[in-house]
């Protein structure tokens, strides 16, 4: 049985269609990440599942029940949002039991769950402390906390890391994913960070103006994106996508002359992701290398293939004298071949390596 169930979801609001005829599955004890750009209907998704948001059409089934008209409080969910939202003149301890005090939890079990939960998220030695006395990590804790110790089998997370700076934000992506392994929570946890997502996810949802784009685990959105929309979202930097051209003998990268794929090219997109992409001296397709990047562990190179810019991936310390020419070589199996007018990934295009 699925934990949680949206059967044909729509959320209108006058002339705006935030959600739409949305349908997915989350298993039992599984984290699965609503995935998207600002704006996308990521937090009415949740907010709908958790009760807060009437549904416009269709219906969300939560354990095997349908609780698409049910109270927030009757479907036994907690929720974690990005604003924390704790209360300033409670202390850590009263903000994180407050909820159990408002359902008249008895004083004892009150006691056992606090001191329990206060050492699973590290906050042990802190219970007295108001929020201001806290660092910005410790806040969300206190808010995870408060989401943990109302026991509920299923928690819902809108951006919960988005006020913490990069390394904390790394720290507590692993420590909730550990966490969420460790009680068999089901998470549904939303981002519009695609290293979060790829990191985290059992499953990941991505969702581009209201409806699924695609949906499948991190490999399979990394591996075989469904659409150039799909390709651009994952991966840092994104799948270079290219336009296509006709050639005498295949299928060119537009502007420049090599065949890449036979057959016609007007009507398809290539793309390469920039870890599959290879710069040498010798042989392969003609570029001209316009700057790096160095990050430490690699330099990310901007190339110019005919007049279309493609990102390389090289690893460690690359110098780039801009204008330089260089070759470009990659395999066929990195390949993606979208159609142009849909966007969407097109298979049974035969595609070339370009051999060093
Ligand atoms: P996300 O969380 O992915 O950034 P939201 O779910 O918050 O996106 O919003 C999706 C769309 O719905 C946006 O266009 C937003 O402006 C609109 N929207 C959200 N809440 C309301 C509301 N209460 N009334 C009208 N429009 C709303
Ligand atoms: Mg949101």
């Amino acid at each position: 049985m699925s934990a949680i169930e949206l059967i044909n979801v729509t959320k209108r609001w006058s002339d705006t269609v935030a959600v739409d005829d949305v349908s997915f599955r989350v298993d039992e004890g599984s984290f699965v990440v609503l995935l998207g750009p600002s704006g996308c209907g990521k937090s009415t998704t949740l907010r709908m599942i958790a009760g807060l948001e009437e549904v416009s059409d269709g219906r969300i089934v939560i354990a095997g029940r349908d609780a698409t008209h049910e109270p927030p409080a009757q479907r036994r969910i907690s929720m974690v949002f990005q604003s924390y939202a704790i209360f300033p003149h409670l202390s850590v301890a009263e903000n994180i039991l407050f909820g159990l005090k408002v359902r008249k939890i008895a004083k004892p079990e009150r006691t056992r769950r606090l001191a329990q939960v206060v050492e699973l998220v590290g906050l042990s030695g802190l219970a007295d402390r108001k929020p201001s006395q806290l660092s910005g990590g410790q806040r969300q804790r206190v808010a995870l906390a408060r989401a943990i110790v109302a026991e509920n089998a299923i928690c819902l997370m809108d951006e919960p890391l988005s006020n913490l700076d990069a390394k904390l934000r790394h720290d507590m992506r692993v420590e909730i994913r550990a966490l969420q392994r460790r009680i068999g929570m089901t998470v549904v946890y939303v981002t519009h960070d695609q290293t979060e997502a790829m990191s985290m996810a059992d499953k990941i949802i991505l969702i581009h103006a209201g409806k699924i784009e695609q949906e499948g685990t991190p490999d399979e959105l990394y591996d075989r994106p469904a659409t150039t929309f799909a390709a651009s979202f994952i991966g840092t930097p994104p799948m270079n996508l290219l336009a296509l051209a006709d050639g005498p003998e295949g299928a060119v990268l537009d502007g420049s002359n090599a065949p890449v794929l036979d057959g016609s090219g007007a009507d398809r997109i290539f793309g390469i992701r920039p870890e599959h992409v290879t710069i040498t001296t010798e042989s392969g397709l003609p570029a001209e290398l316009v700057v790096g990047d160095y990050l430490g562990a690699d330099t990310i190179v901007i190339a110019r293939v005919g007049g279309q810019p493609m990102q390389v991936r090289v690893p460690g310390r690359f110098p780039v004298t801009p204008g330089e020419t260089a070759r470009l070589c990659w395999s066929a199996e990195h390949v993606h071949v979208f159609d142009r007018a849909s966007g969407r990934r097109m298979s049974g295009s035969r595609v070339r390596s370009i051999a060093a």
